[in-house]
């Protein structure tokens, strides 16, 4: 071999005789082809081996056994962003003229989605109240194909009553899908309650620590294959490193979400006693609309709690800016506490009266409650709201 042959074909290692505790970063794009490789492929069984890291990637594999157990789901797939997860899905099941059920309750982004679904591939699309089963089951028509809510909404912590639709949605072959984002595999499974796929902004709470974007689909095997199908096709693939941070995360998810669940509860309790607060949602508060469904089904409240501070926007955006350990900025679900206001975040597009019309009150406030000592966070935000 001469200099250019051995700088690139000497040193690799047999992977037969590594044996990592821990699934390491497989940061390859493709893998050596054999017979059996090729056998595969012919049978349409592509994710059981490895060909090429749109498929399938060892590394990506691990976050995705993990959230499947984690989700009571057959399988998962991990792709590059929770918007790249939720396309996938509604390009999976929507044809022109399909229609769905859904709610004005959502990420913006995801609105943003359906949308363009609505405006390019003539989907049709109703809006109903998570919460009001029977508003979604009025709103369906004989093309219905598929209901999507969060199963907590963004950022009015509105939930969404999974079962009260299921038998409805089973008898008319409708997939219920649902965004458990804010919620996270800890505190809930929407799996167990009738819904038969749950994505994820992975880029939240399953990540962790604000270090890396990406989605992840659950549901039974059938499912998940034919969603696999179209994303192969539409190729938002997650890297191998983003999903080697994913699957790292994912061992300390119980962890984290026990200190948010505690820590988010506190600041909830906080804020609705504070002078400078006109109200405050979180599940587990006694004010909380659905506490009983809230107790009854979340194992926890989550991270997120929103509140309204006196004196409109302006006062609401002096507070953020005030904040000394809490940024502001636009994510969630990390181990740092972060806020944001949906008013020039995830709600800018619509109009003061739209947002009214929603919930989204002036002076609104989004908080992620992260991991840290919750008496800093406290004292911060009492000095802010000073
Ligand atoms: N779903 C929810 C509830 C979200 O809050 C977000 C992002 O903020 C998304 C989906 C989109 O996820 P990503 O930013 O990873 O594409």
């Amino acid at each position: 071999m001469r200099f250019a042959t051995k700088a690139i074909h000497v040193g690799d290692q047999p992977l037969e005789k590594v044996k990592p505790v821990i699934t390491p970063i497989f940061q390859t794009s493709n893998y050596s082809l054999s017979d059996e490789v090729y056998k595969a492929f012919t049978q349409g069984k592509e994710r059981e081996v490895w060909i090429y890291t749109r498929h399938n990637n060892p590394t990506r594999r691990a976050a995705e056994e993990k959230i499947a157990a984690l989700e009571g789901g057959e399988d998962a797939l991990v792709v590059a962003s929770g918007m790249a997860a939720l396309a996938s899905v509604l390009l999976t099941y929507l044809r022109p003229g399909d229609h769905m059920v859904t709610s004005q309750h959502l990420y913006g982004g995801s609105l943003n989605l359906i949308k363009k679904l609505k405006e390019n591939f003539s989907i049709k699309v109703s809006f109903a109240s998570p919460n009001h089963p029977e508003g979604i089951i009025d709103a369906s028509t004989s093309q219905t194909r598929l209901f999507f809510f969060e199963s907590l909404s963004n950022p009015l912590l509105k939930p969404f009553f999974v079962e009260g639709v299921k038998d409805f949605a089973r008898r008319r072959g409708i997939k219920i899908v649902v965004d458990n984002t804010f919620l996270s595999p800890y505190n809930f499974n929407p799996l167990n309650h009738g819904a038969d796929i749950v994505i994820h902004s992975a880029t939240k709470y399953l990540g962790g620590h604000s270090d890396l974007l990406a989605g992840a689909v659950v549901g039974s095997q059938e499912d998940v294959h034919r969603i696999w199908e179209t994303y192969v096709a539409l190729g938002p693939v997650a890297d191998p490193l983003a999903c080697f941070l994913l699957d790292r995360s994912l061992k300390t998810l119980h962890l984290r979400m026990e200190r948010h669940n505690s820590n988010a509860l506190q600041a909830a309790e906080f804020l609705e006693e504070h002078p400078g607060v006109e109200w405050v949602i979180y599940p587990f508060l006694p004010s909380y609309r659905h506490r009983e469904y809230a107790k009854e089904n979340f194992r926890g409240g989550g991270g997120m709690v929103t509140f309204k501070v006196k004196g409109g926007d302006e006062a609401g955006l002096r507070f953020m800016r005030r904040l000394k350990i809490v940024k502001e900025a636009a994510s969630l679900g990390g181990v740092e506490s972060l806020v944001s206001m949906p008013f020039n975040t995830s709600h800018y597009a619509l109009s003061p009266e739209e947002r009214a019309e929603l919930g989204i009150e002036e002076g609104a406030v989004r908080l992620s409650v992260g991991v840290e000592d919750i008496e800093d966070i406290l004292s911060d935000v009492d000095q802010a709201l000073g």
